[in-house]
């Protein structure tokens, strides 16, 4: 089924992106290219005038953004999404999760909600807009590796996007827009001693004794942050650092020679990640020197800054005038910090639940559909027609 300008119905569209698998992971074994999602976006957007550039994301075979413009000229908006999706456990889902089966008014499928269901709908959306002169271009981005290092949105530069001023990230929200949300790093701590017989403690350097210090060192930090940094938009308001995960030595009997801390912090907008490197070292420093004893701190993955887009900006205003909604705060993180960092007001908000999102049977509840149509036509009225 195709319209007038030979694009497929939304329902097809999300039919075709969802049966391409495009499971992006941090494991090696789970993980896969996206460029035959770029690809079929590709397919559908230059027939319709779109400027289409692809690029590959170094060091990842098989992976790559697309950068689809329509229009020419600076300024514009940003329709923005990613192409990857989590891993599956398919004995888990009633249905394939390749094909996007309907079922009480819902479409199942792997990424039919996060968020390959997105594209087909601003695809959708933009309809109205072909083949006349906009005063702004209109541009859809859809990257790779979202769900694992966000090395697609880490690429981007300033020039791909030709200076567009605004950007949507269309992750599931229920269509709600949301201005903010924290951020992330992830570190481990090593602690390198000396093991020996437990008899005598001079026999070697405890590790873990070592470590105990550290995290009490840590636990005075958490108390700090929480004191300094306070966001009243976010229900647990203030940064939190989890302790996940601690291993170190063997035997009661033997001085432990090793012990490794896992731990992440979830960040307020305002706080910087460069900085908290520091903060980390200097009770890391001492510690060492005191005891002679060898301490590594690494980040567990490229941290992730938190973002928040001012409450009375242009965007905020106008997409909670278009949907009703005072803009919120979610609690997952997005590519939205890397579209503010190219100067783009940016709002995430699109169609679906992020509640059904990251798990089997994601679906994206059909009436969501022609809400998020309307909601993204008028955005690009107001900033590109
Ligand atoms: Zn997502």
């Amino acid at each position: 089924m195709a319209n007038q300008n030979n694009i497929p119905s939304v329902l097809s569209m999300i039919t075709e992106l969802v049966k391409i698998p495009s499971v992006s992971s941090t494991l090696p074994s789970c993980d896969m290219g996206n460029i035959r999602v770029i690809e079929q976006l590709a397919m559908w957007l230059e027939p319709l005038g779109f400027q289409v550039k692809i690029q590959p994301i170094v060091g990842h075979k098989d992976k790559a953004n697309l950068i689809a413009t329509l229009g020419t000229g600076s300024g514009g908006l940003v329709l923005a999404g990613h192409t990857d999706t989590v891993p599956f456990n398919e004995s888990l889902w009633q249905s394939d999760p390749f094909v996007l089966t309907e079922r009480d008014s819902k479409l199942y499928g792997l990424g039919s909600t996060d968020m390959k269901g997105f594209f087909a709908i601003a695809i959708e959306a933009l309809q109205p807009f072909l083949g006349k002169p906009l005063k702004a271009p209109l541009i859809i981005l859809a990257t790779a590796d979202e769900e694992s290092s966000m090395d697609g949105a880490r690429s981007l530069v300033q020039a791909d996007v030709s200076g567009a001023r605004y950007a949507v990230v269309g992750e599931p929200t229920g269509l709600k827009p949301m201005r903010a949300h924290k951020g992330i790093v992830m570190k481990g701590i090593t602690i390198k001693g000396r093991s020996g017989h437990s008899s005598n403690p001079l026999l070697g350097n405890n590790a873990m004794d070592a470590m105990h210090e550290v995290m009490s060192g840590l636990i005075q930090l958490r108390q700090e942050l929480a004191l300094k940094y306070q966001h009243p938009g976010f229900s647990v308001p203030t940064p939190t650092m989890n302790f996940g995960c601690i291993h170190g030595g063997d035997n009661p009997n033997r001085i432990c020679g090793q012990c490794e801390l896992h731990f992440d912090i979830r960040t307020t907008p305002g706080m910087d990640n460069d900085e908290l490197d520091t903060l980390i070292q200097k009770i890391l420093t001492p510690v060492a020197e005191r005891r002679a004893i060898n301490i590594g701190l690494r980040a567990l993955m490229p941290g992730l800054a938190a973002y928040e887009e001012p409450a009375d900006s242009e965007l905020v205003t106008l997409v909670e005038q278009l949907t009703g909604q005072p803009a919120g705060t979610v609690g997952f993180a997005t590519e939205a910090p890397f579209f503010q960092q190219l100067g783009m007001q940016t709002i995430v908000m699109g169609p679906g639940s992020i509640d059904q999102a990251h798990q089997p049977d994601e679906f994206m509840a059909l009436d969501q559909i022609q809400p998020s149509i309307d909601v993204l036509r008028s955005m690009i009225k107001r900033f590109c027609a």
